[in-house]
């Protein structure tokens, strides 16, 4: 039969030494993304967050639907996978931007990286109050980068039910830094 999911992932995603900077093990997922049938496989897994998600699960149960109403897709990577939910699931999607790239009202997000900090936006009107929204991107490493985004969702009025990664680095405790929210990881490594 088909292999499991994180074994296809593990066996398509290739590890770069050293990259970007010293002592860094890259996990590079160009190869499941260029994949079709693993690509599709991934985006119908990041779209299904109410497996592990409790709250998701609830609201999921309560009416028709995944459990949200939006996907938020984080720059770069984040944005191949969130489209793709988004179509897969019938919803919109919104992106959550580095610094300086959205060009209307926006609300910015600081966190810090090894070296220094950086900055996400998104624009103030791309999410309701109370709209329920699936944030997804690539890897959590180290959780600030999901961290910032699930400020901004829900410094709109944005309801996080879930967040979805490909990948979840666990021993740089991303997990942790972004509780109370569960985090859905198709290949916990
Ligand atoms: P963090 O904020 O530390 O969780 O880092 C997550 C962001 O940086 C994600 O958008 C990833 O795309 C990227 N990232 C961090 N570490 C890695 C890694 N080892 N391999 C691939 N991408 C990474």
């Amino acid at each position: 039969g088909d292999p499991s999911l994180d074994a296809l992932i593990a066996d398509l995603a290739v590890d770069v030494p050293d990259f970007p900077s010293p002592g860094v093990v890259f996990r590079d997922l160009t190869p499941v993304f260029a994949d079709g049938p693993a690509f599709r496989r991934v985006v119908e897994g990041l779209a299904a967050p109410s497996l592990v998600d409790p709250r998701a699960a609830a609201l999921a149960a309560g009416g028709a639907g995944p459990g949200y109403d939006l996907v938020v897709g984080v720059e770069a990577r984040g944005f191949l996978l969130a489209a793709a939910v988004a179509l897969d699931t019938g919803l919109g999607v919104v992106p959550v931007r580095k610094a300086g790239k959205l060009p209307r009202e926006r609300l910015s997000a600081d966190y810090s990286l090894e070296y220094g900090t950086a900055t996400l936006e998104v624009h103030t009107d791309s999410i309701r109050p109370g709209q329920r929204v699936l944030v997804v991107d690539d890897v959590l490493a180290t959780g600030g980068t999901l961290a910032a985004a699930i400020t901004l969702v829900e410094g709109l009025g944005g309801i996080v039910t879930a967040v979805s990664v490909v990948v979840e680095l666990a021993a740089l405790g991303g997990r942790q830094r972004i509780a109370p929210h569960t985090v859905h990881s198709l290949w916990s490594t």
